[in-house]
């Protein structure tokens, strides 16, 4: 049974599910153990040529130095599930860097970087808890080897060893650095994206409604001060009907059409929004006659609409207008006020803009 807590898993469905990350981790890996392991290689024969180790010692830093990082990846990519063989590799990692301690008989230095360097690639690989699950190894493996080899203690590292641990202790921390800069930068990327997604209503590529919210707060809080500023609900008539006729398909063209006239006809500086099903809402900092000239240009635009595939199709827009009120109001009162102007405009036989 696996000391990891369950990978995602399907319902009904024994194989874990697996990120695009997640099934890279044994690539993404590999280079940071041929780098680590392979520059652990100078402290430790630093250390076993001043203490004259056997060729043994000598056999096991080859081995784990040049062989294991290359076994670890080839057994990661063969196995059924390779981000799972690899977080078992890095337990191994720490495992092999705690049997060497004996072996170097707990020579300070490069006993400290090893442990510290490899307790850093399990939280540098970005699984949970993972450097955790790496201490018992890491403990029991000096225990089990010095018991096997006997407990010798010279910590005293030379200028010779303390020179041969540099090059594991800067490369590495600075190939670590570069790796972490490298995925903020890419995760900066993609909320930047995200926040682009949000904004944006998907359908028509008018704003969301996040992002017309807060311009016309902007918008709200500056007609308070000099500049003046009008709110418009924007709503198709009848539109529920034209779904009925014409299809869904046909009411998201409709849609999208909408959304092209209120775009050509945007004045500068004013913004354009999707508030959901057929309702748009657009705000300005215009004054109420010449935004009431805008919503004008707009219907009489989106009553001249023509849907070829469509035929008989026509559609149009009843649209209220509230200008800003003086005083301090929120965003929520001025659209109610916007609302009431929509509800006259409907009630009055739709297809009209009516301003309050
Ligand atoms: P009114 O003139 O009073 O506004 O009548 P209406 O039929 O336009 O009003 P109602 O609110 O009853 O209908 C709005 C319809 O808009 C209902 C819903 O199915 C449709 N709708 C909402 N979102 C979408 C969408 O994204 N695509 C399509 N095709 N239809 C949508
Ligand atoms: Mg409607």
């Amino acid at each position: 049974m696996s000391a990891f807590p369950p990978a995602i898993a399907v319902a009904n469905d024994t194989s874990p599910v697996r990120t695009k990350a997640q099934r890279l981790l044994p690539q993404r890996l590999h280079r940071f153990r041929t780098l680590g392991m392979g520059l652990a290689s100078f402290p430790l024969a630093a250390v076993f040529s001043e203490l004259g180790s056997s060729w043994i010692a000598w056999a096991w830093m080859l081995l784990i130095c040049f062989v294991w990082p290359q076994l670890a990846y080839v057994v990661a990519r063969r196995s059924a599930d390779p981000y799972l063989a690899e977080r078992r590799n890095l337990i191994v990692d720490s495992a092999i860097a705690g049997a060497c301690l004996p072996i170097m008989h707990f020579n300070l230095l490069p006993s400290a970087v090893l442990i510290s360097v490899t307790t850093a690639d399990k939280v540098n690989s970005g699984v949970r808890r993972l450097w955790l699950y790496s201490l018992p190894g890491m403990f029991m493996a000096p225990i089990l080897v010095g018991a096997l080899i006997g407990f010798r203690f010279d910590l005293h590292s030379s200028t010779f060893v303390i020179a041969c641990s540099l090059p594991l202790m800067i490369i590495h921390v600075l190939a670590v650095s570069m790796n972490s800069n490298r995925l903020v930068r890419r995760m900066q990327m993609q909320n930047l994206k995200l926040e682009t997604l949000s904004r944006i209503d998907s359908m028509t590529g008018l704003l969301g409604r996040s992002h017309w919210e807060s311009q016309a707060e902007s918008i709200l809080a500056r007609s308070n001060t000099a500049q003046p500023g009008v709110l418009m609900i924007l709503d198709i008539d009848q539109f529920k009907e034209i779904n009925d006729r014409f299809g869904h398909a046909t009411g998201d063209d409709v849609l999208c059409a909408i959304a092209d006239v209120v775009r050509d006809n945007l004045p500068d500086g004013s913004h354009a929004g999707r508030w959901g099903g057929d309702e748009f809402v657009i705000v300005m900092s215009l004054d109420a006659d010449r935004a009431h000239a805008v919503a004008e240009r707009i219907r009489n635009a989106v009553a001249a609409l023509h849907f070829p595939a469509t035929g008989d199709l026509r559609c149009t827009l009843s649209i209220g207008l509230a200008e800003a009120p003086a005083g301090t109001i929120d965003l929520r009162s001025w659209l109610e006020l916007a609302d009431g102007a929509l509800y006259r405009a409907k009630h009055g036989g739709r297809n009209q803009a009516v301003r309050v």
